[in-house]
């Protein structure tokens, strides 16, 4: 794409409003635009980004055979009641609202009971089990305190998966793939090393949780790691019964960090299926509450987290995976010889955006620095006379020389 043709432009300066360091760099590189407190839209750049994470999740989830939905916004209010969790006084970040005759209606700030009221129109038998279903879906939240930029939203975009097992043991193995499955996907969209399966409580479902935790001073939560033991552990739980339960020695030193939560997991049990009346037939005949577990993601915030973890004093450096485009190319009054590159670098299937804009070269890489794509090419009298290219690493400070075919054989 050329960048002349990019309608958003960048900003020198931060906006006012804003005090968080992902806010500040997207909206300077152009890549959200707020519209109210933790309400926030994703513009052409931003959207490439917020795609290919969803994309790597997608593929992940499809690879054990979970299959995509995507239910509605609106929900009904008597679906919400048999699980008490219509009750301002049990959920207390719902946006409600009214049809013209009355009728009272919630904007989904989750999904586990239409799902699994849905779930009652495909399943009566074990032969129709299990099922995981999953979709990337808006979910409304009026939160408190919105401060952390896109990672906390009030409307915001999360990947939501329920798994529907015929039992306890089914469910369990399902589980511990979905542990698997998430690290890996944190792994591809680049945070692998900094996060960590957390042991959390399990809110109002069960005992015990799991988070996937990445460290962040921009997070609002505190974990307890022992590195050595591969252990994390919320501190808002840190406690001698949960030492006891996961058999940790209470003599481990842990360290504090600041952390967000990426994701979680949750074992369901027959929570909601008991509440909504979800069962099925065994071998025997006999009828069984099916078993359930909910898997979330939030997708902004995970994009959020990966600016605040990996951007430095020059702007955002975005992972290779989830980078708007692969190449920025760049060109210093060399348009002709520039453009013959941007069309042999998009032939071999490369991603590219071309500043093919009328600026100073320091304008340029400035922009370029704050756009943060991981691999920079600058065409200049230079190059053109020395038959090469010039070669950045967005994360390096070494600048290389290099003809084409070298270039795409060994970086690209
Ligand atoms: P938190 O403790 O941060 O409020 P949660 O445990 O209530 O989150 P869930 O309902 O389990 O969140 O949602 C699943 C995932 O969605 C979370 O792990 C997090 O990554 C993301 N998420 C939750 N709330 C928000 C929000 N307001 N904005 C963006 N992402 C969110
Ligand atoms: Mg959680």
């Amino acid at each position: 794409m050329k960048q002349s043709k990019l309608f958003t432009k960048t900003f020198k300066e931060s906006p006012k409003d804003e005090k968080s360091l992902n806010a500040k760099l997207l909206t300077r590189g152009g890549f959200i635009y707020k519209e109210m407190s933790g309400v926030y839209t994703f513009l052409p750049l931003g959207l490439r980004v917020l795609e290919k994470i969803k994309n790597i999740i997608r593929e992940e989830l499809n690879k054990i055979g979970a299959q995509e939905v995507k239910m509605t916004a609106l929900q009904k209010k008597e679906i919400w009641e048999p699980s008490e969790r219509w009750k301002d006084e049990v959920v207390d970040d719902w946006f409600k609202t009214k049809l013209k005759n009355n009728t009272e209606l919630g904007l989904a700030f989750t999904h586990e009971e239409p799902i699994t009221n849905m779930m009652k129109s495909f399943v009566s038998s074990y032969k129709d089990l299990p099922i995981y279903a999953y979709q990337f879906q808006t979910k409304f939240r009026n939160e408190l305190r919105a401060k952390s930029g896109i990672l906390r939203g009030r409307e915001f975009l999360m990947k939501d998966l329920y798994d529907f097992s015929l039992d306890k043991k089914h469910h369990e193995d399902f589980y511990e793939l979905m542990k698997e499955v998430y690290m890996k996907i944190f792994q591809r969209v680049g945070i692998g090393d900094q996060t960590f399966l957390t042991i959390s409580s399990g809110g109002s479902f069960a005992k015990y949780s799991y988070e996937f935790q990445t460290i962040t001073g921009a997070g609002e939560d505190i974990i307890l790691i022992n590195r050595e033991k591969n252990i994390a552990i919320n501190k808002n739980d840190f406690n001698e019964t949960l030492l006891k339960d996961f058999n940790i020695d209470s003599a481990v030193k842990f360290e504090e960090k600041k952390s967000a939560e990426v994701g979680d997991i949750y074992n369901l049990g027959d929570k909601f299926s008991r509440a909504l009346d979800l069962k099925y037939k065994d071998k025997n005949g006999k009828e069984k509450f099916v078993y359930m577990g909910s898997y979330g993601i939030g997708v902004p915030r995970l994009m959020g987290v990966v600016v605040e973890v990996f951007a430095d004093e020059r702007g955002i450096v975005w992972p290779e995976e989830i980078a708007p485009f692969q190449v920025h190319l760049i060109s210093l009054n060399q348009d002709k010889e520039t453009e013959k590159i941007y069309q042999k670098l998009s032939k071999s299937g490369i991603e590219v955006l071309y500043d093919d804009r009328d600026l100073r070269p320091g304008e340029k890489f400035s922009d370029a620095d704050l756009i943060g794509i991981p691999n920079r090419i600058v065409i200049s009298k230079k190059t053109v006379e020395k038959q090469a290219l010039e070669f950045k690493k967005r994360n390096e400070n070494e600048v290389r020389l290099i003809d084409f075919d070298k270039l795409l054989k060994e970086y690209l």
